[in-house]
């Protein structure tokens, strides 16, 4: 069998029919999309210009002047944070968040804290969620952003994000949601959601890495993160990167034609994987929400007396791909501050692994990885001095009472 690669949370592969909309650009059309007083220039322009119309219209923006192309998911969240916190600082200092939120968002936030701004960092319940109850208590007169993901990378906790976003709209507060992993994982529209800006990234939606891209309402007041060229109306400096906008609206096109149908697969390959493994393996914790309000694609297990890097690496020498947190948080040795957050005892966090299923994840891949997981438990468990310790009656088990 060829690698059988579940961790589309992390990234996705890139498309051949993106590929073939990125090629053009990386060959004819090479042109400064600045330099419009010739025609090698002007062809630039006028597909940057149709390729913006196309995002617009595919994540039901308002217009197309409203779509900001940035070069990552990191950067669109930075930017919308910082961008508020310099533009408004005047009329307060305070953001609210919550301790769920991707490390682009939490670092931002960290960062404008030892600038002086006070940030808010809401907890969320067992499953990850927040309430616009929550939110709407944390408002103060010096409150100036709200940002708050709409699903979870980790654990797929989809948050109430309409509802939250009618709170900061009844207090005039600005709203911001990373919606990174949403994107072809549930319905998004901006004007539906009511939010007034919203981050995206390429390389989750089978396009490339390397870009990204923020909606930003029209009205909304931002500063710049990155100063120079009066690219992207003076917002966001840099020549733009035509070929990587070209993958972005291609794959984001794709996301939303396929969605309904997408959905449908990932969620029967998630809840075969998902169950499989519940159903199979003793000592165990399901992360997240077991209900509607979970994303399609993710499954989010701890694994009660082994280590998720162990798992990993058996999981690898089978050619399965999957993750024991969200990227940037394994190699350290901190468990994952999502898992903290939703309350799961240190002990077992450490043995967590993630799994997210793609549109191309096929029946017996499942079956296969539902075959390999009870035995590389097992022969773990069975080298684990902390298993021995509990299988002699020392030792409680978390997981028992769940
Ligand atoms: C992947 C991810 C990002 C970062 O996007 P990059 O393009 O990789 O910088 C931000 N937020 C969430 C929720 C993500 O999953």
């Amino acid at each position: 069998m060829k690698t059988v690669y579940l961790d589309n949370n992390a990234t996705t592969s890139i498309s051949p029919e993106v590929v073939d909309a990125m090629m053009p650009y990386l060959t004819d059309i090479w042109g400064n999309a600045s330099s419009v007083f010739y025609s090698v220039g002007q062809k630039a322009e006028t597909a940057l210009a149709e390729l913006r119309e196309s995002v617009a219209k595919s994540i039901g923006a308002a217009r197309s002047n409203e779509i900001y192309f940035t070069a990552s998911g990191c950067e669109a969240d930075n930017w919308a944070i910082k961008g508020i916190a310099f533009a408004h600082k005047r009329k307060g200092n305070h953001i609210i968040t919550t301790k769920i939120e991707h490390h682009a968002v939490l670092g931002a936030c960290e960062f404008l804290e030892k600038n002086g701004f006070e940030v808010t960092y809401l907890d969320v319940d067992k499953d990850g969620f927040v309430t616009p109850e929550q939110v709407e208590a944390a408002i103060k007169d010096n409150t100036i952003l709200i940002t708050i993901m709409t699903a979870n990378n980790e654990i797929g906790t989809i948050e109430p994000i309409k509802e939250i976003a009618e709170v900061a709209k009844n207090h005039k507060v600005i709203f911001h949601t990373d919606a990174v992993q949403a994107i072809g994982h549930m319905p998004i529209n901006v004007q539906e959601l009511g939010v007034d800006m919203l981050s995206l990234s390429a390389h989750k939606f089978h396009g490339p890495k390397g870009v990204g891209m923020l909606y930003i309402r029209n009205g909304v007041r931002i500063e710049n993160l990155i100063h120079g060229g009066g690219q992207e109306r003076g917002k966001r400096a840099a020549t733009e990167n035509l070929a990587g906008i070209a993958g972005l609206a291609k794959g984001l096109e794709i996301a939303v034609k396929n969605l309904d149908s997408n959905m449908a697969h990932m969620k029967k390959m998630r809840d075969k994987l998902m169950n499989g493994l519940l159903e199979r393996i003793d000592y165990v914790k399901l992360n997240g929400p077991d209900d509607e309000r979970r994303l399609c694609n993710n499954v989010n297990i701890s694994y009660e007396f082994v280590e998720g890097e162990s798992i990993l690496m058996r999981l690898n020498m089978a050619d399965i791909c999957a993750s024991s947190g969200s990227a940037c948080a394994s190699g350290s040795l901190d468990p994952s501050h999502v898992l903290m957050a939703i309350g799961v005892p240190h002990e077992i966090a450490h043995g967590s692994i993630r799994f997210s299923v793609g549109e191309d994840t096929t029946d017996e891949e499942i079956d296969y990885v539902l075959e390999k997981m009870p035995q590389i438990i097992d022969r773990l468990r069975a080298m684990s001095p902390m298993y021995e310790e509990f299988e002699e009656g020392k030792l409680e088990s978390f997981t028992k009472n769940l």
